[in-house]
């Protein structure tokens, strides 16, 4: 077995997902990424070789499919032979007013968000348990906590990650398998730019820090909750929202 860790990011094709991959990498980590579109996780897989000169593994899932999501995350520990950390970070959001809400907004953030999470998780748990070390990290929101009006759907799935969060560390700690959550607050990415100047600006007035973070600040508490550093913590959520919740 190679010394080199092992990671899987999903949704890493853009934003969050692209700089957690990008820091895991410049830490020395090969890396197992996913996308729907080949083109977009083909070109992040290069960007990523060029930027940390990592291994990189681009695969087209789409996290809502159980099967492909299991044979994804059991196709990277089989390559390498190990598999160290999983971050389930893909998500969407289908916004609308709750008296509004048509069932497949609801179903699709509910599947793209949370039951991802299930799958790729429980096809993780097999190689941590036997190498008896993993890290999961889940990216919730801290709208999860805070609520969010037009957002029944996206707060219930994130909600979801924070309990299952919680849970299943209770459940694998023993194994030596830690799992937290990382809360982003209000981040500059695609999913946030669509919402227009005057939103952008009534958010920012609300966050302490005075600006939006960027998807890099979310991937520093990943690569930290990932090392040997973070060993001792477990079942956290942890916020990164320049202060916007407390
Ligand atoms: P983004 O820029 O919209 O990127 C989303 C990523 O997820 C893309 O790589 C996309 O790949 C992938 N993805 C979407 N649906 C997928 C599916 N069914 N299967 C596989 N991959 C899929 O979003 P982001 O802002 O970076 O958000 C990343 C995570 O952070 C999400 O879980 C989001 O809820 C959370 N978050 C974001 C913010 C924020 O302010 N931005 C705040 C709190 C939490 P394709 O383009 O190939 O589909």
């Amino acid at each position: 077995m190679s010394d080199q860790p092992v990671a899987i990011v999903t949704g890493a094709s853009r934003g969050i997902g692209y700089a957690v991959a990008s820091a895991l990498g410049s830490r020395g980590y090969r890396l197992a990424i996913c996308g729907t579109r080949e083109e977009t996780i083909r070109a992040a897989a290069e960007r990523l070789r060029e930027a940390c000169d990592a291994d990189v593994w681009p695969e087209v899932v789409d996290v809502r499919e159980r099967e492909a999501v299991q044979a994804f995350v059991s196709g990277a520990a089989k390559r390498w032979g190990r598999l160290d950390v999983l971050v389930n970070n893909a998500g969407i959001t289908r916004d609308n007013i709750a008296m509004r809400m048509k069932p497949e907004e609801w179903r699709d953030v509910l599947d793209t968000n949370l039951s991802s999470v299930f799958h790729a998780t429980q096809a993780a748990l097999r190689p941590m348990m036997k190498a008896r070390f993993g890290r999961i990290i889940n990216i919730s929101s801290v709208v999860a906590s805070m609520g969010n009006p037009g957002q029944i759907n996206y707060c219930a799935s994130k909600g979801g990650i924070d309990a299952l969060t919680r849970s299943l560390a209770r459940e694998v700690g023993s194994r030596g398998i830690t799992v937290n959550a990382v809360a982003p607050g209000f981040i500059a990415t695609d999913m946030t730019a669509e919402l227009g100047e005057e939103a952008t600006k009534a958010l920012t007035s609300q966050v302490p820090l005075g600006r939006l973070g960027t998807p890099e600040d979310i991937a520093h508490a990943v690569a930290f909750l990932a090392s040997p550093e973070a060993g001792y913590i477990t079942g956290q959520v942890l916020h990164v929202n320049g202060g916007m919740y407390m």
